[in-house]
């Protein structure tokens, strides 16, 4: 596992504030005990959910997850502050506004944003508004923003000569690649709240499959001097037919054969936290099936344009492929 470069804990980090709420002692609990109706998403009683984290995790820095890191492809975690409700938070991306992951209890909410590869460094900002009288999820009140910034990251670049065939798809080929990319556009924007039934315990996933890691998040890729995307995940070695196991609680959403990406499963752990797995051997699932952390759920392959057996694994935050690093002990 290489080591990432992680950046200084940003000012807006949650952990002073979490201090300050374990400070408080008796009269934070009797607050919370007022706020029991808050409906907190992460939320276990007389605990906030960075004690929790930290507790549980007690050799990992900084001891909450994903651990932050402020870059194109990394994770910003934002402080917002203590409120009865659940603030609704969203990020402007491209011309739409995408509905953020925000986790916590009434002592202390935290966005946790997704940053896309494709991010320019420099100021970037959050718009949170409070959760709408009555407790529907809708957003009320007057909206406020809460900036970030994001520090420049230049990820590798690899130079592959290959056969012009293996480029240029056929007609058919890229017809089915654009339809299966439209699919997928619907698969990413799934939004739900608890979608496995349960509250997630924490953000910190399970490694889905033993095996060595590639440190090759970001990396980018040019075909005969032709710019293709970027490679958005992990890809953890291990041989066909090794079982693959759900790294959360989810809802499996999708389960195809794809043109690049073989067998693919998409899983749902709520608030547009999503997971990917593919060049899949097998598929275990069918959309709607529930699954808990440790079940497996599919097996290892080299389906798809491969060029050996691999999991290729992405973590998706509203909608933007982020490192699955940042989500797994090291
Ligand atoms: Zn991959």
């Amino acid at each position: 596992m290489p080591t990432l470069p992680f950046a200084p804990p940003p000012a807006s980090s949650f952990a002073p504030r979490a201090n300050a709420a374990r400070a408080r002692g008796p009269a934070a609990v009797s607050r919370r005990a007022a706020l029991a109706a808050a409906g907190a998403w992460l939320a276990l009683p007389g605990t906030t959910w960075a004690a929790r984290a930290a507790a549980a995790a007690p050799s990992a820095a900084p001891g909450v997850w994903p651990q932050a890191l402020q870059v194109p492809g990394g994770v910003a975690r934002l402080s917002l502050g203590p409120a009865a409700m659940r603030p609704v938070v969203q990020v402007r991306q491209g011309d739409a506004d995408v509905p953020v992951l925000v986790t916590g209890d009434a002592i202390e909410w935290t966005a946790v944003v997704g940053i896309a590869l494709a991010a320019v460094p420099g100021d970037a900002q959050v718009t949170v508004q409070p959760a709408a009288a009555g407790g529907a999820g809708g957003a009320g009140g007057a909206a406020r923003t809460v900036p970030f910034s994001i520090a420049p990251k230049r990820y590798a670049e690899q130079q592959l000569k290959v056969s012009p065939r293996t480029v240029d798809l056929s007609p058919e080929d890229q017809a089915r690649y654009e339809r299966e990319r439209d699919h997928q556009a619907v698969v990413m924007a799934t939004l739900s709240e608890q979608p496995a039934g349960v509250a997630l315990p924490s953000l910190q996933m399970r490694v889905p499959v033993p095996g060595r890691r590639s440190s090759s998040f970001g990396l980018r890729r040019v075909f005969n001097g032709q710019p293709r995307n970027p490679h958005s995940g992990m890809d953890i070695a291990a041989a066909t037919g090794t079982p693959v196991v759900a790294p959360l609680p989810a809802r499996v959403i999708d389960v195809g054969d794809y043109f690049f990406n073989g067998g693919t499963v998409w899983l749902d752990h709520g608030q547009g936290l999503l997971s990917m797995y593919c060049h899949l051997s097998r598929m275990d699932v069918q959309v709607g099936d529930v699954l808990q952390t440790g079940d497996a759920f599919c097996k290892v392959g080299a389906t798809g344009r491969v060029t050996g057996p691999h999991l290729h694994w992405g973590v998706m935050l509203n909608r933007t492929m982020v490192d699955p690093a940042l989500f797994v002990p090291a």
